[in-house]
């Protein structure tokens, strides 16, 4: 991919959250690309600063996250520092984003119908209300949905679970972003669904050439439907490869945890797998490597210092002592 340019450039991004009980350190020091009709997935367990990073590419961070480090290049501009008027140009348009909980993002007291028009209107400029209409019944028989009609006139309270994520992947696609973010966007669907989900993602990425941010804790899910998988642990990176590479051959004993956390059919398991110990407080940082307390290869120089980011093989980087060249 090196003669491709990537279409976002994540480079040594910080982000921190403002609350009473302290500053919140949730990412730091990020750097990663995603390249033109590319998906790459991140991946990790429930804190790892994830959604912070979509949220961020989205331009849709809340108010007291602060930014004190870093860049995000989309197509070379980076939308930490531009200005109110070229962030309307971004948000929900070049870059769009589908959250995980479908009901969450839809408004209860509009019709699907007025809430696309709404969104046509503020992001495209289409005022005329039957054309918008017309193009909302397209966008929903794209995302599987063949009784548009009787979709556009409902309640979201009247849809089901998947309706709903069909509704909102048709809303998210409704601007033709480049980039899509889908933060966790099966999570609360059943198995059958969320297959059906993943598919219809599949499908629409290749039709509509876009680039995806998939973001999901696990890794089976990511296997489906990535080209790349970014594992993040704490709010740093701590494996990034193809993800062949990452599934076939972990390095970071993390990524082997987090695969042993992946049920299979195969493997008679009684009890579904954790990994022992939980995240650090993002108060208050180690010294060392963030994963040292749970590791079981843990060695002294873990807790001193964080471990530096290695190329093992071509595309394929770890941030572990047991790779240190
Ligand atoms: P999940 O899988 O649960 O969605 P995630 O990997 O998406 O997790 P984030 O939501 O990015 O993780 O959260 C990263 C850290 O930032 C967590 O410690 C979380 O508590 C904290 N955090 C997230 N949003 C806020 C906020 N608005 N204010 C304060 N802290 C926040
Ligand atoms: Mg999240």
């Amino acid at each position: 991919m090196a003669d491709v340019k990537p279409i976002i450039d994540v480079k040594n991004l910080s982000i921190d959250y403002y609350t009473i009980e302290g500053v919140v350190h949730a990412v730091r020091e990020v750097s990663f690309r995603v390249y033109s009709r590319e998906s790459a997935c991140l991946v990790g367990e429930s804190g790892s600063g994830k959604s912070t990073v979509g949220l961020t590419i989205a331009l849709a961070l809340p108010e007291n996250a602060r930014i004190p480090k870093g860049q995000v290049l989309f197509e070379g501009v980076d939308l930490t520092r531009i200005s109110e008027e070229e962030r309307v140009k971004y948000a929900g348009k070049e870059v769009s984003i589908i959250f995980q909980d479908p009901s969450a993002t839809l408004n209860p007291l509009f019709t699907i119908g007025e809430q696309i028009q709404d969104i046509l209107r503020y992001n495209l400029g289409i005022h005329d209300s039957s054309e918008a209409m017309k193009i909302a019944e397209e966008m929903l028989k794209k995302v599987g949905l063949p009784d548009a009609k009787r979709v556009l006139r409902s309640y979201p309270h009247e849809l089901s679970g998947g309706m709903a994520q069909r509704v909102n992947i048709a809303i998210a696609l409704s601007t033709k972003p480049k980039l899509l973010i889908a933060d966790e966007p099966t999570t609360m669907l059943d198995v059958t669904l969320q297959a059906q989900i993943l598919d219809l993602l599949r499908k629409l990425k290749e039709e509509l050439n876009l680039s995806m941010i998939f973001i999901t804790h696990n890794l089976g899910v990511a296997a489906e439907i990535c080209d790349r998988i970014i594992v993040m642990y704490a709010g740093v990176i701590l494996e990034e490869g193809l993800t062949n590479d990452v599934l076939i051959n972990p390095l970071h004993p993390y990524t082997k945890g987090l695969l042993e956390c992946v049920p299979r059919a195969h493997r008679k398991v009684q009890k579904l797998k954790y990994i022992p110990g939980t995240l650090p407080d993002l108060r208050f940082l180690p010294k060392g490597c963030v994963f040292a307390e749970r590791c079981s290869d843990v060695m002294d120089i873990c807790r001193r210092s964080p471990p530096p980011y290695v190329e093992v093989t071509p595309n394929h980087k770890v941030a572990c002592y047991k790779y240190k060249r």
